[in-house]
């Protein structure tokens, strides 16, 4: 089994709206590169924030301006279209209440659960909310984590996505020297806490880093901690379905990780990877 369930029907950028994406053909597209590279199981993730009924949760000025698109009208399609339904849920700290109230009135197959915010500012961002244009990589590095962990032991996720986000600029960022592991350990209470699995992404071998999320040292210890695994492109576009899966497979394999997370109804079972 290969699945792909961390995906969105469209780019991030703006002008990209439900209108144009959120359509049977389009879904058609994502599903044609899917079956030509063996991917049984697809689902849809796309950012809760894209959605107007996230904006009460967060008053965020990138948040207001971008929630307009309606929720239920998007689980419909995906329900529709036989996708699994899934959803990228950020976890914005404090505002825990108001994200499970939005997820919870809905049925998923799965929930993602991102850390891109880190208070009001973004790991992965250029632009007004890039957190590196005044940061010590050091504080950085530990406050993600640490936010991380908090993420997973809110038991609201079932799968964490792109664990090591914070890395994403590669050279393009300030980093923290030496053994990363100290950082990693600041998430590791948290996610062993948790019943949550772990995202292998391929998408960090489309960004600056060129790596995949996460680091070996980083799985190694999830994987000490007896959480699963699961397999997503984090794709924006059709031909990133199943992207560079081969080196996510072979790198797995590797690790002695033989099954990945497969989800119904937030159900979680194990399949054989392949
Ligand atoms: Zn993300
Ligand atoms: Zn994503």
């Amino acid at each position: 089994m290969l699945t792909d369930y961390h995906l969105h029907l469209r780019p991030d950028d703006d002008g990209t709206t439900a209108a144009e994406y959120f359509t049977a053909a389009n879904v058609d597209r994502y599903r044609a590169v899917a079956a030509e590279r063996g991917i049984g199981e697809l689902g849809v993730s796309e950012h809760v924030y894209r959605f107007a009924q996230a904006r009460e949760v967060w008053d965020h000025p990138f948040w207001q301006e971008n929630a307009v698109d309606d929720l239920d009208a998007y689980c419909e399609l995906l329900r529709a279209e036989g996708l699994r339904v899934g959803i990228e849920a950020d976890f914005v700290e404090g505002r825990e209440d108001r994200m499970a109230n939005l997820l919870d009135a809905r049925e998923w197959d799965y929930v993602v659960g991102s850390v891109h915010f880190l208070r009001d500012k973004a790991v992965d961002m250029r632009g007004d909310w890039d957190v590196w244009r005044s940061a010590d990589p050091e504080r950085v590095w530990a406050r993600y984590f640490e936010t991380l962990g908090e993420a997973a032991r809110t038991g609201m996720f079932d799968i964490l996505a792109h664990p090591d986000l914070v890395k994403v600029w590669g050279k393009g960022a300030p980093a923290p020297d030496g053994d990363l592991r100290r950082f990693y350990e600041l998430a590791m209470d948290g996610i062993a806490e948790s019943d949550v699995a772990i995202e292998v992404s391929t998408a960090g071998l489309r960004k600056p880093v060129g790596e995949l999320y996460p680091a070996p040292a980083f799985l190694e210890m999830c994987l000490d901690a007896g959480r699963p695994v699961a397999l997503s492109s984090d794709a924006h576009v059709p031909e990133q379905i199943g992207f560079e899966y081969d080196r996510a497979v072979e790198w797995l394999a590797g690790a002695g990780v033989t099954e990945i997370a497969v989800f119904s109804g937030r159900e979680r079972r194990l399949e054989p990877i392949g």
